[in-house]
C-alpha cells in the first residue's frame, strides 16, 4: 500500500496555509500594491516589435547580462558590488533562506513584516524568529538587539519601508542591527521608489548587509523580476542555488526596454505619491479613522469593526487588504494600495458611507 500524502510531506508543510489571492475581476483593485498605471502606447509597440522577434525557442541568456547593466546603471548600484536575478524577489528570499539553512539555523525578522519571510523559513526547514514592532511600529532596538544576542541569526530581512505598516525604520537602529548580527541582513527595499531613503550607499560600509529591489511596485509586477545586490562573495554562494533560467526572455527584454525610458516609471511613482498625500488627508479626515504615517504606495490605516468594513467595501466592489487577526499590532487594521484618483475616490466614498453608517 502506497502511503497517503500526509505520511509523506513534511508535517509543518501539512500546517501550513496556502499563500491566499483572492479573486478580484472587475473589482476596484487596492489590495495589493500595484501601480495603478499600464504602460503608454508607445512603449507597448516597441515591447510588441521586440517580442515579436524574441527566440522563444533558447533559453534566456542565464547571466542576463545585458539585462543586468541598464538596472546597474538605473539604480546606481556601486561598482564593487554584484548583482544576483531572481523571478521576483520572493525567489530571492527563498534562494538566501536555502542558503543558510544549517541545522538548527535561525531566520529573524520583524512583526508585523511581509508574511513571505516567516512562510519561506518554514519551507526550508530555519527556525524563525519574530520580533515584534513598538505599537507605533516603530524598531524596538534594545528588545531586537537582545534577540539578536540570543539567537544568532543567520540572516535578518528587514523590509524598509516595511511591508504591511508603511512605515521607514530609523536608519540608525538598522545600521545598529547590521553591525550587532552575526549573519547577514538583508535589506528589502520593494518600496524604495516611493521613500526617499535607500541603504544601497552604505553597502559598501557593512560586509554582512545585502539589499533587495523588485521592479513589482514599480509597476511591472506582471513581468516578475527581483534583484539583490551585494559582495560577490555571497552572491556567488547565491548563485549555486539559483535555478539555471529563472527569469525569461520576455522579462528580461521588456525590463530593459522600459528602463530605457526612465521617465515613465518615475512619473508614474511620482502621482502615486502625490495620490498618497491627497488620500491620506482624506483619510484623516473622517472621524473613526486612525491613519498611520507612510513612505510606501499603500496606507495602514485602523477602524472599528474592521473585519466588517472590509467585507462590505468588498461587497460594494472595493478589494483592499483586511489585517485584522494577521497580528496582535493590527487589531482593526486595513491596508490599501494608493490607486488612480478615480478609484482612491470610490474607496472613500464607499469608506466613509460605511463609516458614516455604523456611527448613526
Ligand atoms: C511585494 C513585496 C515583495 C515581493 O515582491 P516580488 O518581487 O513581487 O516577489 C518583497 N518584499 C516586500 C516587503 C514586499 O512588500
Amino acid at each position: 500500500m502506497p502511503k497517503k500524502f500526509d505520511q509523506i510531506i513534511r508535517p509543518e508543510i501539512l500546517d501550513l496555509s496556502a499563500y491566499h489571492v483572492p479573486p478580484s475581476v472587475g473589482m476596484v483593485k487596492l489590495d495589493a500594491m500595484e501601480n495603478p498605471y499600464s504602460l503608454p502606447k508607445n512603449i507597448g509597440n516597441e515591447i510588441a516589435q521586440l517580442t515579436a522577434n524574441v527566440s522563444t525557442n533558447r533559453y534566456p541568456d542565464t547571466n542576463a547580462i545585458s539585462l543586468k547593466s541598464t538596472l546597474r546603471e538605473a539604480m546606481g548600484i556601486p561598482v564593487e558590488m554584484d548583482i544576483m536575478l531572481g523571478n521576483g524577489s520572493d525567489e530571492i528570499i527563498q534562494i538566501i533562506a536555502l542558503a543558510v539553512a544549517r541545522p538548527n539555523a535561525v531566520l529573524m525578522s520583524v512583526e508585523p513584516a511581509f508574511a513571505m519571510f516567516r512562510m519561506i523559513a518554514t519551507f526550508v526547514g530555519l527556525r524563525y524568529s519574530g520580533v515584534p514592532l513598538k505599537a507605533d511600529f516603530s524598531l524596538d532596538i534594545d528588545t531586537m538587539l537582545a534577540a539578536i544576542t540570543k539567537y544568532q541569526p543567520a540572516v535578518i530581512f528587514i523590509a524598509y519601508p516595511n511591508n504591511p505598516t508603511g512605515n521607514l525604520f530609523d536608519a540608525e537602529a538598522v545600521s545598529r542591527i547590521i553591525k550587532a548580527t552575526p549573519g547577514i541582513v538583508v535589506v528589502d527595499e520593494a518600496y524604495h521608489v516611493f521613500a526617499d531613503a535607500s541603504f544601497m550607499s552604505s553597502l559598501v560600509q557593512h560586509p554582512n548587509l545585502l539589499l533587495m529591489r523588485t521592479l513589482s511596485k514599480l509597476g511591472l509586477a506582471g513581468l516578475r523580476l527581483g534583484l539583490l545586490i551585494g559582495r560577490p562573495e555571497w552572491l556567488t554562494q547565491f548563485e549555486k542555488l539559483r535555478l539555471p533560467y529563472n527569469v525569461g526572455v520576455m522579462t528580461q527584454i521588456v525590463v530593459e526596454k522600459v528602463l530605457q525610458h526612465p521617465d515613465v516609471l518615475s512619473q508614474q511613482a511620482a502621482a502615486i505619491k502625490a495620490e498618497r498625500t491627497v488620500l491620506n488627508e482624506c483619510l484623516k479626515r473622517l472621524d473613526g479613522v486612525e491613519v498611520f504615517p507612510t513612505d510606501a504606495n499603500f496606507v495602514l490605516l485602523r477602524v472599528n469593526e474592521a473585519h466588517e468594513v472590509f467585507l462590505e467595501l468588498k461587497k460594494q466592489g472595493v478589494l483592499i487588504k483586511n489585517l485584522d487577526g494577521s497580528h496582535p499590532l493590527l487589531k482593526n487594521c486595513l491596508r490599501v494600495t494608493v490607486g488612480t484618483p478615480s478609484e482612491n475616490r470610490q474607496f472613500l466614498e464607499t469608506l466613509q458611507s460605511l463609516i458614516t453608517k455604523s456611527i448613526n
